[in-house]
């Protein structure tokens, strides 16, 4: 028999299925991977994300800076080369963001085009990705978001989302800009679950400012009374606003494979 929450897990129409075909879901198999470009618009918490992850120093720069906000944390989208010569480079890097309570996704191990790579292929990039990335951290890490090179939402990346059960994602605004005082024009259009591409570059003379832009930034955000969260927390809230608007039951923890939502 199946329980209130395993109806909620499962939603209505897959239920139907499960009452003919316990083990046959046709419904749930046929789901596309879901893709987000932000959360919801109903909570004052946004998502910063850093893509690319080259340069350890300034990976450290990042721990450190947003210490003193103690509820903030960002999402690193790394890719697998990034995280071999960050590790080789400033040892523990990786293990330092992952102890401060910092997201780590998937951003392909060499930074190729999803579209020029089957999904074979795509999948096998991503299980290289994750040996390489629990090599370094020590433990085998929930990875639960996916950004796609050069935003190309491929069907060859959607199908690995599907495969490994990862979230596409894409982004609602950034912050990046030639000088730091655009970077806080653009900051200022921040909205309630906006997703906010960064990267990991600060060299003035080819005006990159990543650095420079999210030190003044994040004194910004706490007094508009924004915080930065991890990804898996804005989704969480998304999919929480959804099972409101359907009627199901809310706040019952943090889980990302609670799926009722309509497909
Ligand atoms: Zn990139």
């Amino acid at each position: 028999m199946l329980s209130r929450r395993d109806f909620l897990k499962l939603g209505g129409a897959a239920v139907l299925t499960t009452a003919f075909s316990r083990l046959n879901l046709p419904q749930l198999d046929a789901s596309p991977a879901p893709v987000i470009y932000h959360g919801s618009r109903n909570h004052p918490t946004i998502a910063i994300t850093f893509d690319d992850d080259w340069h350890p120093e300034v990976l450290d720069q990042l721990i450190e800076m947003v210490k003193p906000y103690p509820d903030f944390r960002f999402t690193f989208f790394a890719i697998g080369d990034a995280i071999l010569i960050d590790e080789a480079l400033s040892p523990g890097v990786w293990k330092r963001i992952a102890q401060n309570g910092h997201e780590i996704g998937y951003h392909t191990f060499h930074h190729v085009d999803p579209a020029v790579m089957s999904a074979k292929a795509l999948i096998a990039d991503f299980d290289q990705w994750m040996n390489t990335l629990q090599q370094v951290l020590g433990f085998q890490p929930t990875v639960h978001f996916a950004k796609p090179p050069y935003d190309d939402l491929s069907p060859s990346f959607l199908t690995l989302c599907k495969e490994r059960y990862l979230v596409a994602t894409l982004y609602s605004l950034g912050y990046e800009a030639t000088t730091v005082d655009e970077g806080l024009n653009l900051a200022a259009k921040t909205r309630n679950g906006d997703i906010v591409q960064m990267h990991t570059y600060q060299d003035p003379n080819q005006g990159r400012f990543d650095v420079a832009i999210t030190e003044k930034v994040l004194p910004y955000l706490a007094e508009q009374g924004f915080t930065p969260v991890t990804l898996s927390t804005l989704y969480d809230q998304l999919l929480q606003d959804q099972y409101n608007s359907l009627g199901c039951d809310v706040g019952t923890g943090a889980s990302l494979t609670r799926t009722c939502i309509e497909p």
